[in-house]
């Protein structure tokens, strides 16, 4: 088809605030199941498909670092919020009948598997959606960190980015009105004008290999496999 001529392997990272629905904390779990079903599409299609998910819905180490907590306590903490999510897209992916694995960055060998690359691959060869779980497995990094690593790692030919606005604006469409939507932008556009994307840890793992990523707007229904096929909404960001 089109859309596995155009992409072989790509990895989407959501956000833990993308599960929240209309909440302000935790899971909604028809979120969850929409994501997934968007996701099942694709792999369908044949085109590989990994995910990093984030844990902000649930537990961030920064936050309960302002409040007293020790910083990389709380990001351990944040670490197995991921997993939380990671097991609820599992869930959701397998009832939509696809066969999938969670590996985590941190041991947890009784729900996922450990982590490791050659393996990781070897799932997705085999067509099963890896779930990578725990972030990079270190506090001090955030999931857009893990999911520019784990694309690198993975050897993905793009990383998407599903966000709650469809790209990138020049300021938040949501607060200001006439922000612009970038069709496109390159790695140092993003880093000098600190447009806030990804954290510049990512975007600087993703610019020196050369990965691109894709922004788009994840709650647009089917908005995961259009972008697959380059319609609609989006931001590309590249050299
Ligand atoms: N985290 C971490 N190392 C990582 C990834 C995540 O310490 O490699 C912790 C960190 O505390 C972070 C939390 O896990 O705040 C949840 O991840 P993140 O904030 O990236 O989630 P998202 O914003 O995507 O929901």
């Amino acid at each position: 088809t089109e859309t596995s001529a155009r992409y072989k392997r790509v990895l989407l990272k959501v956000s833990g605030e993308a599960l929240m629905g209309k909440g302000s904390f935790g899971i909604e779990p028809q979120m969850v199941e929409a994501i997934a079903n968007d996701v099942a599409d694709v792999s369908r299609s044949g085109v590989q498909v990994c995910l990093v998910i984030g844990g902000g819905n649930i537990f961030r180490g920064v936050a309960a670092a302002a409040k007293g907590m020790d910083r990389a306590q709380g990001d351990y903490a944040g670490m197995l919020a991921t997993v939380i999510n990671a097991l609820m897209m599992q869930n959701a992916l397998e009832r939509a009948g696809i066969d999938t694995r969670v590996m985590s960055a941190i041991q947890m060998s009784s729900i996922a598997e450990p982590y490791i690359r050659r393996r990781a691959v070897r799932h997705m060869e085999k067509g099963r959606v890896v779930i990578f779980a725990a972030g990079t497995g270190n506090p001090f990094f955030t999931t857009d960190t893990a999911a520019a690593l784990r694309a690198n790692e993975m050897e993905c030919d793009v990383l998407l980015k599903g966000t709650q606005v469809d790209g990138v604006y020049s300021a938040d469409p949501r607060r200001v009105p006439d922000a612009r939507r970038y069709d496109e932008l390159s790695y140092m556009d993003v880093l000098s004008r600190d447009l806030n994307v990804m954290d510049a840890t990512a975007i600087s793992l993703a610019r020196e290999n050369r990965l691109p990523i894709i922004v788009f707007n994840i709650h647009a229904a089917g908005a995961f496999a259009s972008v697959m096929r380059g319609e609609g909404r989006f931001t590309r960001i590249i050299e």
